[in-house]
């Protein structure tokens, strides 16, 4: 087994699209991690759904070897994902390295992701290995990036790498410096650094962080462990304190990057056990892993991880209500490899019959998600409007200690009507975006638009601003991304953070179709707006809903008052068209027996709705 000195754990982090993962091919190349001939662009990209969109949706362990200083090297790297919504895979990455690289587009600087994930990997003290990638391009204005990484980072320019991810120029030397700067893995960090010294007796008695799982149909769970002290070998029998549950380990193996069994892992090392635990509850991200000898120890769990905080929710409804159970069983399974994920039944729905309420990080995360139950699972699924969780203060629940208690409303559905609601407040978020200064114009009018405030805004090297606002959340989840870029051209960039409860004055805009109230396009919306956007609404499924023979009207609905309404005409069949001209007695005839059966058709009127509407309906 390799000495713990010569063991290395890094991650790349970047804003979206600055080269991580076309760094890690480089790294994968130059090692021999993976053969030439086998090499594909952005190789850890794995997921058939990253590989489409071209963005890392899960962080990727691999492991290399590096000659250096005469001596063989370990090198566990971890490439994460760049987008805000998968913050919490980065953050789960940080606990089980020592070192990052903070890698920046030489044509793009520094932007609001790369300020975001500096600031985690600072928290988990990491040792940080600032890189200016792209720098073949002519549009590379390396200069600049130098400058605003020298600002950030209060650094020097000769210790800022540059590179090019795409041709290779300097990575080797990339691999030198990872080596010479990144301290091998230490005890004491991975106990969250401020912990007295653990006792000698238990220094090498097993614990490992689990970081990542997923289900292989034939091994059971296999937890992506970092191993902080003692080593793991296979039939070995070992116990999830967190979960109280004991294994028998079947395999040991590392990421190269494909799972490859190895007899053992040690102290520091990277890599995964398969433990055939079938019960999906048993194996949690954030777990410790020990021996059985732990029982009688008392050993103290590892760090762990914050659980992350769902920030959009949507109940989610199988169309075939048969495939009730196989929608938990996916969303279990999606659960170990997305620990970000949550969800449990929903229930007194009756019109949606059973289904769960899901929690999500992000649009994109539940765009992803969505996706990945139907292709990987092949659930055909209804998913209604997102919504933020509000805290709702009710009339009557003011507990003896004058304390007021509130309930979480996530969704529309949910809410209770106005008379019986004191008060209510939403989530928040403090936002962060970067942009040249000459969009601080447009920039201020959208903060607005989307009833939010900036407090502050720093210069960074050069023509470029640090715009920092508060807004509601609610506003933000939709497409407040999207907007902002198509404002900026492109160039400004955006991450947020939850950031405490506001007072708010909502209402539940009710969706009535055919005189049947559709509860899964309800939402919550600001009072003041409710009209605006029942208008809208009305308008939209006017054009997105097929006609029917009968005609169907449509109404945007606060507490039974009807705010806007539209009708769909009916489709009208040529009944007559096989008649040639002459005779309309016999066409008064064919008419008079349409109208009768319209009347019938419209007396049991029932429009069904396909999940295209629901998506279109959705994505505004
Ligand atoms: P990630 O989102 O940070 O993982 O970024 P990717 O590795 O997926 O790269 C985003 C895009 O930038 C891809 O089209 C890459 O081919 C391109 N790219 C990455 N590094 C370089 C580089 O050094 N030079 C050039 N010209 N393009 C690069
Ligand atoms: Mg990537």
């Amino acid at each position: 087994m390799i000495d713990t000195g010569q063991i290395r754990n890094f991650c790349i982090l970047a804003h979206i699209d600055h080269g991580k993962s076309t760094l890690a091919d480089r790294f994968l190349e130059l090692t021999g991690t993976v053969e030439k001939r086998k090499m594909r662009e952005q190789y850890l990209d794995m997921h058939p759904l990253e590989r489409e969109r071209g963005i890392t949706i899960k962080m990727q362990p691999v492991r290399m070897a590096w000659q250096h200083g005469g001596k063989e090297h370990e090198l566990n790297l971890i490439d994460t994902p760049g987008h805000v919504d998968f913050t919490y895979e980065v953050s789960r990455a940080l606990a089980a390295v020592e070192g990052a690289i903070l890698l920046v587009d030489a044509t793009q600087g520094v932007q609001a992701q790369t300020i975001a994930n500096l600031h985690l990997a600072l928290e988990q003290k990491l040792v940080i290995i600032p890189v200016i990638n792209k720098i073949d391009l002519p549009s590379a204005e390396i200069k600049k990036a130098e400058q605003e990484l020298v600002e950030l980072l209060d650094t020097s320019p000769d210790e800022i790498l540059k590179i090019s991810a795409k041709t290779g120029a300097g990575v080797e030397d990339l691999l030198r410096v990872i080596i010479e700067k990144v301290p091998p893995p230490s005890l004491r960090r991975s106990l969250g650094g401020g912990e007295p010294p653990v006792q000698s007796a238990m220094r090498d008695e097993l614990r490992a962080l689990v970081f990542d799982s997923m289900y292989d149909p034939y091994r059971g769970i296999v937890a992506h462990i970092r191993i902080v002290a003692g080593q793991i070998k296979t039939h070995e029998h070992i116990h999830f304190l967190a979960s109280v549950t004991s294994a028998e380990v079947i395999e040991v193996g590392i990421f190269a990057p494909q799972r490859t069994a190895r007899p053992e892992l040690g102290e520091g090392e990277i890599g995964y056990i398969a433990t055939g635990i079938k019960e999906l509850e048993q194996v949690r991200v954030g777990d410790t892993v020990t021996g059985v000898g732990s029982l009688y120890t008392g050993i103290q769990p590892l760090y762990g991880y914050k659980e992350p905080m769902p920030m959009v929710f949507a109940s989610v409804f199988p169309e075939n209500q048969d495939e009730c159970e196989q929608l938990r069983d996916a969303l279990q399974k999606l659960k170990l490899n997305d620990a970000a994920l949550v969800f449990e039944p929903e229930v007194g729905l009756a019109s949606l019959g059973r289904g769960f309420r899901v929690g999500f990080l992000g649009m994109l995360h539940m765009e992803i998600i969505s996706e990945r139950l139907s292709r990987e699972y092949e659930l055909s699924l209804v998913f209604s409007n997102p919504s933020v969780a509000f805290r709702v203060y009710r009339l009557r629940k003011t507990i003896e200690s004058g304390a007021e208690e509130y309930v979480t409303v996530y969704s529309a559905m949910k809410m209770p009507d106005r008379h019986a609601i004191r008060r209510v407040e939403e989530p928040w978020v403090r936002g962060e975006i970067v942009a040249p200064s000459r969009f601080l114009g447009a920039l201020t009018t959208l903060v607005h638009e989307r009833a939010g405030m900036i407090h502050d805004t720093l210069p960074i090297a050069g023509e470029r601003l640090l715009v920092r606002f508060d807004a509601p959340l609610r506003e933000i989840i939709v497409d407040f991304h999207d907007v902002l870029k198509s404002i900026s051209q492109g160039f400004a960039s955006f991450s947020y953070s939850l950031g405490g409860y506001r007072p708010v004055d909502i209402v539940r805009l009710d969706i009535v179709i055919a005189e049947e109230k559709m509860p899964a396009f309800s939402e919550i919306v600001p009072a003041e707006r409710a009209y605006a956007m029942g208008r809208s609404r009305v308008q939209k499924l006017k054009e997105l809903l097929p006609r029917e023979l009968f005609a169907v009207a449509l109404q945007a609905q606060v507490e039974g008052r009807v705010l806007a309404r539209e009708t769909i005409p009916a489709m009208r069949k040529d009944v007559t068209g096989y008649l040639y001209g002459g005779d309309r007695t016999r066409k008064m005839k064919l008419w008079k027996k349409q109208q009768k059966g319209k009347k019938r058709l419209k007396a049991q009127a029932h429009v069904k709705i396909s999940p295209d509407v629901f998506l279109k309906m959705m994505k505004r």
